[in-house]
């Protein structure tokens, strides 16, 4: 009797999931990425631009991990599941994380697109920070669940309190800490007030795709602790993997499987799984880079208050800059120059994002935006009428979405 009822629970469990990516699939359901939020078109870059725009780490896949890749390339023939394995019990043991509750993806779009799909519909609401990363509002939209954007507060946290009076309907609540774009926390004690006032039935999904680059605790033992959370991590940030394509879902595993029932098998490149082992088990990797990070940006920071400029203080590998003009232009001047930043959001039309670079690809981006400010511009800019294109003196480049 008891084996029946969970049957039948089980069989309008996968109903009401494949109607909901049946749904999915009919509104044109489609996992989108900072690189196409980052990027209006095709075409190349110019070979001595400064690529400022997509959050990437200019560094790479560290020493040990290009090894890795080198040394597995000629075993590619094979799916060599097995490596994936070997990489979750060593990513969950230096976290102290059961393996059971981790999940590797080829990066965490995938598993962030998965999760607002399983935990949001018409009747139940994502709820995100404004600015935040957009990706997820778009899976929002497949599912037919209503988007709710609540402004950061004064200090650019997540406005826990305002998000919880703003959706009793909610389904999912989106953190992402550090911030994309502003970089800013929002802090453990809100994170569980969240998780304490949340409707039943609904959970978080905090996203920590940068915190390697800040001083935040980690919501990790929230996990340990079983409440209703999925947490994400990406190789795509510190790690300088983007290009490689790793992350983690980690969560309690009845949360794991509603996210995976959307999906299937993550098939993962090997090439990936051995960069990632390689650089969780390298002790002086995310220390390092984290430094290296700071530096830079603190260089930077220091140069725009220096000049007058405002910015909003960031822990991340990118901060939101307030040109107090349309971002799009400035954009647009910046690229004329071979300089690309980052794009505005809507809230914020004159603020535009940048993500940290090399020293010397700041230094270019200095000149660059100096010589906007100050009014010195290509006479012959022209942005193609499809806005994907920027046509300069003969030279034709890539425009950034604005
Ligand atoms: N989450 C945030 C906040 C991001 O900014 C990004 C990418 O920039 C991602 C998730 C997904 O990154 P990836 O799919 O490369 O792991």
């Amino acid at each position: 009797m008891a084996l029946e009822k969970n049957r039948s629970c089980r069989s309008r469990r996968s109903f009401l999931q494949v109607s909901a990516a049946a749904a999915a699939v009919a509104v044109g359901y489609r996992i989108v990425t900072e690189p196409m939020l980052a990027h209006a078109g095709s075409i190349p870059y110019p070979k001595d631009a400064v690529l400022i725009n997509a959050n990437e780490n200019p560094l790479g896949p560290c020493g040990v991990a290009c090894d890795a890749v080198n040394s597995v390339a000629s075993q590619g023939g094979r799916y060599s599941d097995w490596m994936t394995g070997d990489l979750i019990k060593t990513f969950a043991a230096a976290e102290g994380l059961n393996p059971e509750y981790v999940r590797a993806f080829p990066g965490s779009s995938g598993p962030l697109h998965y999760s607002v799909l399983a935990f949001t519909s018409p009747a139940k609401s994502y709820v995100t920070a404004d600015p935040g990363y957009e990706a997820g509002a778009h899976a929002a939209k497949a599912s037919g669940a209503r988007v709710v954007n609540v402004p950061l507060t004064k200090t650019y946290a997540h406005d826990v309190k305002a998000m919880l009076a703003a959706a009793p309907d909610a389904g999912m609540f989106y953190i992402c800490t550090p911030n994309n774009p502003t970089g800013t926390l929002t802090s453990h004690a809100d994170i569980e007030f969240l998780l304490a006032n949340k409707p039943k039935d609904s959970i978080l999904l905090v996203d920590e795709a940068y915190i390697h680059f800040s001083d935040a605790s980690t919501a990790l033992d929230l996990v340990k602790a079983d409440k209703d959370l999925i947490v994400l991590r990406t190789f795509s940030k510190i790690y300088g993997m983007a290009g490689l394509r790793c992350g983690f879902g980690i969560a309690r595993p009845d949360l794991l499987e509603k996210m995976t029932a959307f999906s299937g098998w993550s098939a993962m490149p090997i090439t990936a799984v051995a960069a990632a082992t390689a650089s969780v088990k390298d002790p002086r990797l995310v220390p390092e880079r984290k430094q290296i990070n700071a530096t830079i940006r603190e260089t930077t920071f220091q140069w725009l208050s220096k000049n007058g400029y405002s910015f909003v203080p960031s822990q991340s590998n990118c901060f939101m800059l307030d040109a107090k003009r349309p971002a799009k232009d400035v954009i647009a001047l910046m690229a004329a120059q071979k300089v690309f930043i980052g794009r505005p959001w809507p809230v914020w039309p004159t603020h535009v994002r940048v993500t940290v670079g090399t020293q010397s690809e700041m230094e270019r981006f200095q000149e660059a935006f100096q010589h906007v400010m100050s009014g010195g511009a290509a006479s012959t800019l022209r942005l193609a009428p499809d806005s994907s294109t920027i046509h300069l003196d003969g030279l034709v480049l890539p425009a950034i979405r604005g």
